[in-house]
């Protein structure tokens, strides 16, 4: 059973026609249909103006890239050429609108040329805040959700009162809850599922309506928990840097099969961004979305926090998962994510915490080098690590 859900997750999760999405439009009247590219992006405001917010995460490593590299220069990272691929082959035929998070330059260019190809019926940067004060900040933040909500009602004029919208963080308390306690129930016993199977299960709820990724969600909850299981002798890691451009699930279990336990990670990062529930009871629940942002969000290389450090977290995370090592992952050319490395890598000598990194694109295809490299991390743990050394944390 939780194998068959598996299956019909991965499905979904790398249906590069966005089936389900085009199937649920047509399902209904004044339904629109929003992409969002990553890192984060709350799609509840989508959800309450009637549309389903659709993550694009790029074409992986199922999509050839034939034009899309003639868009780019040859130093930069991969998934925006697999995007405009998508794009130029009609993919997302039907999308009434794009939503860019502003994450890097690169993503600000991408949607410069969704603008230039006419994709959609608007196409939007949003800015987000790098100032996490209300008064600073979060008008500004409030302003730029404000103008979504402007674009999605000119097309289909639904009024998104507090109640719809109240309903809709309901909805997406109640998923980003099941995806926690998913990753909690790994946390204590990852050989109860892979990391690659969890990985196809949160991927899917970015192409599908939030109501039926619950559903998904509760089951595998429910099914997980009655799976035994046989532990073994692996390490247990966090994978850092691929918040963006995802890594191949074939890099995914490499490093499971390498003889490590993915108990952390930032691959879908954006699902689990909030950290907690936002609150359900007000009168402006804008303000809410808006709150939870400064003050709930997860740390990443995309974001600019001075107030909170990142390797401050970082040590955070791997008290709270009680890793044993880390393991940064970037896709090439990432610059957020290879510019804070240097800066958490040192952190993670200073605290004698053992770490690897290495660099992928999202067709990456070949694993051999990974694999003996993470192996080699495993076994130099697992056989000369000492506990003393996890003192400092
Ligand atoms: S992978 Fe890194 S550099 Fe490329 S678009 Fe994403 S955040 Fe920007």
């Amino acid at each position: 059973m939780l194998k068959e859900i598996v299956a019909r997750c991965e499905e979904l999760a790398f249906d590069l026609s966005f089936s389900r999405a085009r199937e649920w439009k047509s399902q209904g009247k004044n339904r629109v249909v929003v992409g969002h590219l990553p890192v984060y992006f709350p799609r509840e405001i989508i959800h309450a103006a009637n549309g389903l917010a659709v993550g694009i995460l790029g074409g992986g490593d199922r999509k050839l890239i034939i034009r899309g590299d003639a868009y780019y220069q040859s130093y930069i990272c991969h998934i925006p050429r697999s995007i405009i691929e998508l794009a130029i082959d009609k993919h997302f035929a039907g999308f009434d609108g794009f939503i860019f998070p502003s994450i890097c330059d690169v993503m600000r260019n991408l949607s410069g040329m969704f603008q230039m190809m006419g994709e959609g019926k608007f196409v939007k940067y949003l800015d987000l805040p790098q100032n996490f004060q209300s008064h600073i900040g979060g008008t500004f933040y409030r302003y730029e959700l404000q103008t979504v909500l402007n674009e999605v009602y000119k097309l289909n004029g639904i009024e998104v009162t507090p109640e719809r919208l109240n309903h809709s963080i309901k909805l997406f308390n109640i998923n980003r809850t099941l995806i926690r306690q998913l990753y909690d129930i790994r946390q204590e016993f990852p050989w109860k599922m892979t990391a690659a199977d969890l990985y196809h299960i949160v991927r899917a709820g970015y192409v599908i309506p939030v109501e039926e990724h619950n559903e998904i969600l509760e089951s595998v909850v429910r099914l997980v928990m009655e799976e035994r299981g046989d532990p073994m002798d692996k390490i247990r890691v966090l994978v850092m840097g691929a918040f963006c451009e995802q890594p191949p699930v074939g890099l995914i279990r490499t490093i499971e099969l390498a003889g490590c336990y993915i108990v952390e990670d930032d691959f879908l990062l954006g699902a689990r961004w909030i950290q907690g529930d936002i609150d359900t009871g007000s009168t402006d629940p804008l303000e809410s979305i808006t709150s939870a942002y400064l003050e709930k969000s997860t740390f990443s290389s995309s974001v600019y926090d001075i107030g909170n450090p990142k390797e401050v977290r970082l040590l955070n995370l791997i008290r709270q998962r009680k890793v044993d090592g880390v393991i940064f992952a970037a896709p090439s050319f990432c610059d957020p994510a290879l510019l804070d490395h240097p800066i958490l890598q040192k952190e993670c000598n200073d605290k004698n915490v053992r770490f690897i990194s290495f660099l992928y694109s999202e067709n990456t295809g070949q694993f051999k080098v990974i694999k003996e490299q993470v192996g080699t991390f495993s076994d130099s743990i697992k056989l000369w690590d000492e506990p003393v050394l996890k003192a400092n944390l």
